[in-house]
């Protein structure tokens, strides 16, 4: 699967970082529930949060297989921190970096990259998920720039979050073709952010409501073409699910890694449950799962890289990747036995945790019929 020295660097270094900093600290980072700021900040300092962006921009000089490598290399150690870095680096600053001015970029784009301010995305609403044509947080034009009203949901890192990028509609008669992205600062009166949600897994990944209530922006602070929203998130999308299927894997191997030593160290009837077939052939299904998702999932990277348009083999990625995580973390709560069900051992957080992977970027029901239609039914 290697590509290039870049892809083994970033590799080595992030995996070095994984087992010395982030693996001996998860277990306690997960049970105490707060945001890790201080890893969010050995990631800023690390340049990861730069990686997709060009160099001349203040960015890493990086590409979407080394944004993934390190994705996958966190969600290994604890998925929480994954996710929180993969909002950073894609969703939270992909538009502003785009659409931004440069008195943005100066202002929050650059201090989003050395980690002092953190990035959000809001898509979703209460009675608005899969289905975005449903949006209806309204985005009305003033003389000088724009006055946002509505209610968005599930966002990730919105209650440490220093703006938004927030999906609106602007004319409700278009529907998906009325939806833009504003950039909302979190200080701009009107908006509010309610308590944090108290969630099964990424426990440290805090998520809450946002609320906008005659928001004020100006113009410029539109992050697409006007009118061209959907395309617009429709240009990351198979990023996005990329990215997921990567952090899927990273599970994936975390999981198969403590099964094999467990099942080495119990010893059972006499003998290490890892001599029983059963357990032999659990071990050996995520196995082949991790290898199959490893392969999808780079596939679609670099396609990506290679400017190759991709969605049904990020789509594949996505789905298969994060379906294995679900098993892993299904197959290591039973290899456990007991102590599988002890907030003491892993296992449980992988079983918790990978119930993250199954929502963002599109359900796997709604990917599905996708994948159908493409392969042509
Ligand atoms: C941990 C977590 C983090 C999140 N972070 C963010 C974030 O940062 N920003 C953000 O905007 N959102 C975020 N979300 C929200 C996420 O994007 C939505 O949950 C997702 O889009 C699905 O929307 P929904 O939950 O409203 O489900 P719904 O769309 O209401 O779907 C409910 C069920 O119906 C199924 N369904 C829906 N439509 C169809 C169809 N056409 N055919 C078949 N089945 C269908 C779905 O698969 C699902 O099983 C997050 C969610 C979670 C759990």
């Amino acid at each position: 699967m290697l590509r290039s020295n870049a892809e083994d660097l970033v590799r080595k270094t992030m995996a070095r970082f994984v087992d010395t900093v982030l693996i001996p600290k998860a277990q306690e980072i997960d049970q105490k529930g707060e945001f890790p700021r201080e890893i969010f900040m050995e990631m800023a300092g690390m340049g990861v949060f730069g990686i997709r962006y060009p160099k001349n921009r203040g960015g890493s000089g990086g590409n979407t297989t080394l944004y993934c490598i390190i994705c996958e290399e966190l969600a290994r150690g604890l998925m929480s921190a994954a996710a929180s870095t993969a909002m950073q680096c894609l969703m939270g600053t992909n538009f502003l970096f785009h659409f931004g001015t440069e008195e943005m970029h100066r202002e929050f784009f650059l201090p989003a990259m050395r980690g002092e301010k953190i990035a959000c995305f809001c898509l979703t609403e209460p009675e608005a998920g899969g289905d975005l044509g449903s949006v209806s947080t309204l985005a009305t034009r003033t003389s000088d720039g724009y006055v946002i009203n509505g209610l968005k949901t599930w966002v990730t890192d919105g209650p440490v979050a220093s703006f938004y990028t927030v999906l609106c509609q602007t004319d409700p008669a278009k529907k998906l073709r009325g939806l833009n992205f504003f950039f909302v600062p979190r200080d701009t009166p009107g908006v509010s952010v309610s308590k944090p949600f108290d969630l099964l897994g990424t426990r440290t990944t805090p998520i809450c409501e946002l609320s906008l209530t005659d928001v004020r922006i100006p113009a410029h602070y539109m992050l697409c073409e006007e009118g061209r929203g959907t395309d617009s998130l429709l240009g990351i999308l198979s990023e996005i699910r990329t990215m997921t299927a990567a952090l899927g894997i990273g599970l994936v191997r975390a999981a198969l890694h403590d099964c094999i030593q467990y099942a080495h160290e119990r010893v059972a009837f006499g003998k290490p449950i890892g001599s029983y077939q059963l357990i032999q052939a659990k071990v050996a299904e995520l196995a082949v799962d991790l290898e199959a998702a490893k392969l999808l999932t780079y596939r679609a990277t670099h396609m990506i890289d290679d400017k190759i348009s991709c969605l049904p083999q990020a789509s594949m990625a996505k789905y298969f990747a994060t379906e294995a995580a679900c098993k892993a973390g299904d197959y290591a709560t039973r290899i456990f036995g007991a102590y599988g069900f002890s907030m003491e051992y892993t296992a449980q957080r992988y079983y918790r945790d990978n119930r993250f992977l199954l929502y963002g970027g599109g359900t796997h029901e709604v990917l599905l019929p996708n994948i159908a239609r493409w392969v042509g039914l």
